[in-house]
């Protein structure tokens, strides 16, 4: 970096959590930020920084510790360690990172700080800086776990229907399992809860989604805090093929099969193609995996399934083989070219909200399989509200049977009952489009606050 040298109007500071499906959101609204001439500063662990197959080339990447170094979150005896550690080594090499970007003339007006890593926003505050907030997952779950963090929703949840303002009626099921799942992952239920703790205080909160996809929730919400949609972050050049400018994805944790699925595909029909995935954390169990085989033979379709490097193992005995005619079997694909791919007739999704997003602004209907968090809230939305896909029924065991899959594929992909959701699905991506195209709700969000950073005064 040349000392002194300003091509830029303001400098932001990007703090992700280090997974996948966080990385990738900011560093695309990271990308419209740049855009604008806002230089940007990507902060990761210095483990991730080791693993990474790509870098993006619009950022400087810099980075801070969580205090295990060599393994990362494996590396620490549990998650309340990792956590506990995290906040306060994080906040520590933080301090130190923006310390050495003064000194090097390039001081950080302002930290991005993704909510799991709420510290991000107090060291903001000792430092003089502005915090932004910024949500990875949709209005609705935020708003969830608002109501529980202020005591409004009572935890045990009993089994009455619950009325919370800006959402639909829900039933126990329908909002994340941390919640409704009495137990079952106190930590975890403590950090989303507290996701929420600057809500109406940051800065800036900025949320990846859409305002007309949320519009209830957001004008709701209003009353303790002004969220600013800026989403889809998809880029442009997969929601409008004619645009090319936008190349470089992001940051990969895994390798992709990018030339094989690219192959593949391009010697299928036009919405021929199931594609599977369950996401980059949740391990699916040996008999879910084994339903899904046979479901998705029976099918008789073509699909795309990636199954990662921890779970081939649980793959029917040859099953990759036996079905090669019809299927792939991958350990990670470039997800967004194979969403916006003329073959794609359905995604078979575990409804994590990046997945969620993308099948909605790239048009595919969805047959939803959520499986713990958030997934729950986002497939209930993909059925009941947005009306994209259909959310599988497992049985009493929580098992999705391979009859099942098969139902709600014929339902999406063929079946005249399922042309609301094949009509809904375009209509949303038309929508998508829409909200981050010049002078959209997200495109307009972004524009304020760029202009905010650059004219401080007003
Ligand atoms: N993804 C990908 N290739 C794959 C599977 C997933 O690039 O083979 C990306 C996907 O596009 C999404 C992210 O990984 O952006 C997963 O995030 P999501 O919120 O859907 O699920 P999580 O991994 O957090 O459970």
């Amino acid at each position: 970096m040349e000392k002194g040298k300003r091509d830029y109007y303001a400098h932001c500071l990007i703090l992700p959590y280090p997974i996948q499906g966080h990385i990738n959101p900011m560093l695309q609204f990271a990308k419209r930020l740049r855009h604008r001439r806002i230089k940007i500063t990507l902060a990761v662990t210095k483990f991730l920084f080791g693993t990474m197959q790509e870098f993006p080339d619009f950022v400087s990447i810099e980075t801070i510790s969580d205090g295990f170094d060599e393994g990362g979150r494996a590396q620490a005896g549990s998650f309340e360690e990792y956590f506990e550690t995290f906040s306060r080594v994080g906040a520590e090499t933080l301090m130190e990172l923006l310390e050495k970007l003064k000194n090097l003339d390039c001081a950080v007006d302002c930290i991005i700080f993704d909510p799991f890593l709420s510290w991000g926003f107090d060291v903001a505050k000792k430092s003089g800086l502005l915090g932004a907030l910024f949500f990875t997952q949709s209005c609705a779950v935020d708003n969830i776990y608002y109501h529980v963090y202020k005591g409004e929703l009572k935890l045990p949840l009993s089994d009455d229907e619950i009325i919370i303002p800006g959402l639909p009626p829900l039933e126990p099921k329908d909002t994340p399992s941390v919640i409704y799942i009495p137990g079952s992952h106190p930590t975890a239920l403590k950090m989303l809860v507290n996701q929420v703790e600057h809500l109406g205080e940051a800065d800036w909160t900025f949320v990846n989604s859409f305002y007309e996809l949320e519009q209830e929730v957001i004008d709701s919400m209003a009353k303790f805090s002004l969220l600013k949609t800026i989403g889809p972050t998809i880029p442009s050049m997969y929601i409008d093929k004619q645009l090319q400018d936008d190349k470089e994805y992001g940051l990969s944790i895994f390798k992709p099969n990018t030339d094989a699925c690219k192959k593949w595909l391009e010697e299928r029909e036009p919405c021929s193609v199931i594609y599977v995935s369950f996401g980059s954390l949740y391990e699916v169990g040996p008999e879910q995996m084994e339903e899904l085989a046979k479901g998705l033979k029976a099918s008789n379709k073509y699909f795309l399934w990636v199954v990662r490097a921890s779970e081939e193992s649980k793959l029917p005995k040859n099953y990759a083989e036996e079905s090669s005619e019809k299927g792939l079997i991958v350990s990670w694909c470039p997800q967004l070219e194979v969403l916006a791919h003329d073959a794609l007739g359905c995604f078979i999704t575990h409804c994590g909200w990046n997945s969620t997003l993308e099948a909605l602004s790239l048009g595919v209907p969805m047959v939803a399989m959520p499986c713990w968090t958030d997934q729950s809230t986002n497939a209930k939305f993909v059925n009941d509200v947005w009306k994209t896909g259909i959310r599988t029924r497992p049985d009493e065991k929580g098992i999705v049977r391979d009859t099942e899959i098969v139902r709600c594929l014929d339902l999406v992909m063929d079946k005249e009952e399922g042309k609301e959701i094949r009509t809904n699905a375009i209509k949303w991506k038309k929508m998508a489009r829409e909200a981050v195209d010049k002078g959209g709700s997200s495109d307009t969000n972004i524009d304020e606050f760029a202009s905010a950073l650059m004219n401080p005064s007003i």
